[in-house]
C-alpha cells in the first residue's frame, strides 16, 4: 500500500540518474563539473500498464525524457525488464534510454516529483473505470486532480484521454472542460496528432479493445496560458 511507495520530499530531491543512466548525470558527476540544467522528464504516462505506449513515445520523441508511473509492483517490474531489454538489444543505436518506469501513484504524489510548469504531455489511457458512484472519488480525473495537472503542464501542454468506457470518457470530458486552464482541443486536431493514432493502437488495452471490436473514446486537452 501506499506507506510503502518511495517518494521525494521535493523534485529536486528525485534521483532522476537511476532511472536515465545514460542521459542524467549522477550527483557526483554533475557536482564535478558543467552548470548546464539537467534534463528533465517532459511526458508522463500515468497508469502506464505494461508499457506499449512508453516504447512507442521513445522513437517517436528521441529528444525527450518519458516516464510511466505504475501502481502495481509487479507490473512496474515488468516494465522495468521490458526497457532493461530493449535497451540492450538497441544499444548500438543507443535507443529506449530516454523512457523509464516509476512505481508510484500518481494520484497522491506528482508535485514531489515535477516541478510547476516542466511537463509538457500528460497520457491517461484506459484508466480504472471505477463504475461505482461511491468509487466515483478514486477515479483519475477529478476537478481536484485536474488542478494539479494544470499545475505540472506549461502552457500549451496537453492532457490525453483515451478509455473504452462511455460514461468514464463524459466523466473526463466534463471535469477537464469545466476546469479554467484546459480547453478541450477539436477532432480535427486529434485526427492529425501523432501521439493520438499512438495511444489508439499502442497501448496494451487499446489493443484489447481492438480485439474486441469495442469502441475508443478519446478527449484532448491544451493547457492554457491563462484561465478562459
Ligand atoms: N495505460 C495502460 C494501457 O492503456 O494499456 C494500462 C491501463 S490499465 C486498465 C490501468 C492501469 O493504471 C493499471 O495498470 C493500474 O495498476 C494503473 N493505476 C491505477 N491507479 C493508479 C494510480 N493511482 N497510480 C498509478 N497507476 C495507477
Amino acid at each position: 500500500s501506499d506507506h510503502l511507495l518511495e517518494y521525494p520530499i521535493s523534485p529536486s530531491h528525485m534521483d532522476w540518474h537511476k532511472l536515465y543512466p545514460a542521459l542524467i548525470p549522477s550527483e557526483a558527476e554533475t557536482s564535478a563539473s558543467s552548470t548546464d540544467e539537467a534534463k528533465q522528464v517532459d511526458i508522463v504516462d500515468i497508469g502506464c500498464g505494461f508499457g506499449g505506449l512508453l516504447v512507442s513515445l521513445a522513437t517517436e520523441f528521441p529528444d525527450k525524457l518519458i516516464l510511466g508511473m505504475e501502481i502495481r509492483v509487479q507490473v512496474s517490474h515488468y516494465v522495468e525488464d521490458r526497457i532493461i531489454a530493449l535497451r540492450q538489444q538497441h544499444a548500438t543505436e543507443g535507443k529506449y534510454k530516454n523512457i523509464a518506469v516509476l512505481r508510484a501513484n500518481a494520484m497522491k504524489f506528482l508535485p514531489n516529483f515535477f516541478k510547476k510548469g516542466q511537463l509538457s504531455k500528460m497520457f491517461f489511457c484506459f484508466p480504472d473505470p471505477h463504475f461505482k458512484i461511491r468509487k466515483h472519488k478514486a477515479r483519475i480525473v477529478t476537478s481536484t486532480l485536474a488542478s494539479e495537472y494544470a499545475y505540472l503542464l506549461r502552457p500549451g501542454g496537453i492532457v490525453y484521454t483515451i478509455t473504452d468506457v462511455l460514461d468514464l470518457h463524459q466523466w473526463m470530458v466534463r471535469h477537464l472542460e469545466a476546469h479554467a486552464l484546459f480547453r478541450r482541443l477539436p477532432k480535427e486536431w486529434e485526427d492529425e496528432d501523432p501521439c493520438v493514432k499512438i495511444m489508439r493502437k499502442d497501448t496494451e488495452e487499446g489493443k484489447k479493445v481492438e480485439r474486441n471490436k469495442g469502441d475508443k473514446w478519446i478527449a484532448c486537452f491544451v493547457r492554457l496560458d491563462q484561465p478562459e
